[in-house]
């Protein structure tokens, strides 16, 4: 169980220095502030884990970090999900899979949402396929997890400010320690 949790937090260190692309914060600094907004919003345990490992697909995926301004899409929600199913169950591993859907859901029922995101944001919305057409908007409020997906969406968004103090990595062991399926 905290070897998991090592090895995590290793890649962590390895690969969570660099920038999350096209935003004022590193990859480790994003995760940390969204795992922080979903503890500082009372969300369950398993939320506070799903934000703090929500991008670890970007870490692991084979692609180069600029990627997404080369037309490609790194599919990192779905790279992540492979790995973290592994150890997690769905309520952590479900959410992260479909973080990049409630996007394209909110893109597509909140027009305020698509206004605020960042230019980041809206580049990589484009290569993920645009906000969900309304078939696609029913499909995706079916899944038993798409509420828990948007609001880890909303974590996730608001977890790129720039210098923001937020706990380490450390403080969150217990949560992700009390998420591993056993
Ligand atoms: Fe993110």
């Amino acid at each position: 169980m905290s070897a998991l949790v090592d090895e995590i937090f290793r890649v962590f260190r390895e690969q969570g220095a660099g920038a999350y692309l096209g935003e004022p914060v590193s990859m480790t600094e994003h995760m940390l502030q969204s795992a922080y907004a979903a503890e500082q919003d009372g969300a369950p345990q398993r939320l506070v884990a799903a934000a703090l490992l929500h991008d670890y697909g970007h870490f692991i995926h084979e692609y180069e970090e600029d990627a997404a301004e080369h037309g490609i899409d790194t599919q990192h929600e779905e790279v992540a999900h492979a790995f973290l199913s592994e150890h997690f169950g769905p309520e952590v591993a479900e959410p992260i899979r479909l973080h990049v859907a409630a996007k394209r859901y909110l893109c597509a029922t909140e027009p305020s949402y698509l206004e605020a995101l960042s230019p980041a944001s809206i580049l990589s919305l484009e290569l993920q396929g645009g906000p969900y057409s309304p078939a696609e908007v029913a499909e995706f409020g079916e899944s038993p997890f798409a509420a828990d997906a948007v609001r880890l969406r909303r974590y996730d968004d608001v977890g790129k400010v720039a210098g923001l103090t937020t706990p380490d990595l450390e403080h969150y062991r217990p949560v992700l320690e009390a998420s591993i399926r056993t």
